[in-house]
C-alpha cells in the first residue's frame, strides 16, 4: 500500500500550473500560490513539479537564460513556441521535424529517436503591437 502523502499540495501546484498562460518557474509558481493564500514552501513546490514531471502531468523547458520552466501540456508529443519575454507559450506540431528526426536516426543505425525542440521569440503583445 503507498502512503500518498501532501497530495493537496501537488494539486494546488497542478492547479496553479494549469492557470498560467505559458511556462513558468518554480519561484513564479510559488509566488501565485502564497498571493492566493497558500503556506506552501518552495522545496515542496519543486518536489511537487518533480513528480508532475515524472507522471506527464507537466512539460519543463530550459528557457533562453538558462532556468527551468514548467507548463501543464497536452500528453501527445509536440513543440512549443514560446515569448521570451512573457513567456506565453503556443503548442505546435511540427510533421517536418518529426520525419526528419526519424529518418536521421534510421539513416545513422538508431531506432528510438527521440528530441527536444523549443522555438522561442517575441510575441505580438511584448512587441507592443
Ligand atoms: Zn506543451
Ligand atoms: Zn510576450
Ligand atoms: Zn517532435
Amino acid at each position: 500500500m503507498t502512503v500518498k502523502r501532501n497530495t493537496w499540495q501537488k494539486d494546488a501546484v497542478r492547479h496553479a500550473l494549469s492557470e498560467s498562460a505559458g511556462f513558468v518557474s518554480a519561484q513564479q509558481l510559488h509566488q501565485v500560490l502564497h498571493a492566493h493564500g497558500s503556506t506552501i514552501g518552495l522545496a515542496t513546490v519543486y518536489r511537487a513539479l518533480a513528480d508532475l514531471l515524472l507522471a506527464g502531468d507537466a512539460d519543463s523547458i530550459t528557457s533562453t537564460d538558462g532556468q527551468l520552466l514548467y507548463r501543464a501540456c497536452g500528453t501527445s508529443h509536440h513543440h512549443h513556441l514560446v515569448c521570451r519575454e512573457c513567456g506565453l507559450t503556443v503548442e505546435i506540431d511540427a510533421d517536418q521535424v518529426e520525419a526528419w528526426a526519424s529518418g536521421i536516426g534510421g539513416a545513422n543505425g538508431f531506432t528510438d529517436v527521440s528530441h527536444t525542440i523549443e522555438l522561442f521569440g517575441l510575441c505580438r503583445g511584448c512587441r507592443g503591437l
